[in-house]
């Protein structure tokens, strides 16, 4: 069985990011409102998160690590209408099976908190602890079993970057919800809950790039847009400076992204990207997330129309302003 995880692991945790992902996600499901995540390392060595979110009682604590052990699905019907982000059960064994991992949590009306230790070959303990509500998870030597992947991981700094990037993204999908990134010690990303997606970039991008960016508002009936994308002074060579939203679910789609970059015809050098970020709202049937268990990539119905429509809206918000 601990093979199985192994094999499953490879498709959850890639590297220090997808296990932050991982964690992250957990955290909103649990509606935390503040979430801080502690790396090490660039998480090669420890990645730790702290939230303040409902917490899991003693019975849930144990059976967190198990496989398909999740607590979101509970019949038929659910799968069918998942809000949450996690819904496999698979995201926590998984990670155990390539780290060494210490949980402590707690719900409110429980007097005592629960600690649980766990490893590649499976639960090494579980006492009672101290614990304020919430729950903080802490992921050691990440692929200690597996030496190969750890070899297979990029330079420090870009593994760092894809830590940074995944907060970022989270920080500005959820602005009610405030994340704190610590690297080494040093916070490379704080940002408090706030009520606006601007005031999100501002902090999370900084006031130059929210200077260059232009309102985007859309109705139609299949499709409403609302959010900003950038003057054509400011690009970038990837997507960096992307994040989109359908339904409220931050998710990545190419056909978006390419169909923004076509609002723009020939304003744009050759390989840059403008800034975007776009909040859509679409009737759920005919958006499809589920593609691939951990990319947020989704697929959608009417996608010549959509992508009509967003080349229509970029160009309306580039009309409306002195480029
Ligand atoms: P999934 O998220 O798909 O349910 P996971 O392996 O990620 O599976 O987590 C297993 C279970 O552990 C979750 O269903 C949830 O009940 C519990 N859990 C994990 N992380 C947290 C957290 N931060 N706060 C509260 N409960 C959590
Ligand atoms: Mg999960």
């Amino acid at each position: 069985d601990s093979t199985i995880n192994k094999i499953a692991a490879g498709e959850v945790v890639e590297r220090p990011a997808s296990v932050v992902k991982e964690l992250i996600d957990n955290s909103i499901d649990a509606y935390a409102t503040d979430i801080r995540v502690e790396i090490r390392g660039s998480g090669t060595k420890n990645i730790t998160i702290v939230d303040n979110g409902t917490g899991m009682s003693h019975k849930d604590a144990s059976l967190a690590f198990q496989k398909h052990a999740t607590s979101k699905i509970k019949t038929i019907e659910d799968l069918n209408s998942v809000m949450t982000l996690g819904f496999r059960g698979e995201a926590l064994a998984s990670i155990a099976s390539v780290a060494k991992v210490e949980m402590v949590t707690r719900q409110k009306e429980d007097i005592s908190g629960t600690k649980v230790v766990v490893d590649n070959k499976g639960l090494k303990s579980i006492s009672a602890a101290g614990s304020p509500v919430g729950t903080t998870i802490s992921v050691e030597d990440l692929f200690y079993t597996t030496p190969a992947r750890r070899k297979y991981l990029k330079s420090m700094r870009t593994e760092l970057a894809h830590i940074t990037d995944v907060v970022t993204r989270y920080a500005i999908s959820y602005p009610d919800i405030s994340f704190t990134l610590v690297s080494d010690g040093k916070e490379i990303v704080r940002s408090p809950s706030s009520r606006d997606l601007l005031d999100s970039i501002v902090h999370l991008y900084g006031a130059d790039v929210a200077r260059s960016l232009i309102p985007l508002e859309f109705e139609s009936d299949l499709v409403s847009i609302s959010g900003y994308v950038s003057k054509p002074e400011l690009t970038r060579s990837g997507n960096d400076l992307q994040a989109f939203f359908i339904n409220g679910r931050s998710i990545s789609s190419r056909l978006i992204s390419n169909a923004v970059r076509l609002g723009y015809y020939t304003l744009l050098p050759k390989g840059r990207y403008p800034a975007a970020f776009l909040k859509f709202t679409i009737d759920p049937k005919f958006v499809d997330v589920n593609v691939h268990p951990t990319k947020r990539e989704v697929r959608l119905s009417h996608e010549k129309e959509i992508e009509n429509m967003i080349i229509r809206a970029v160009e309306d918000a580039l009309a409306s302003t002195d480029l």
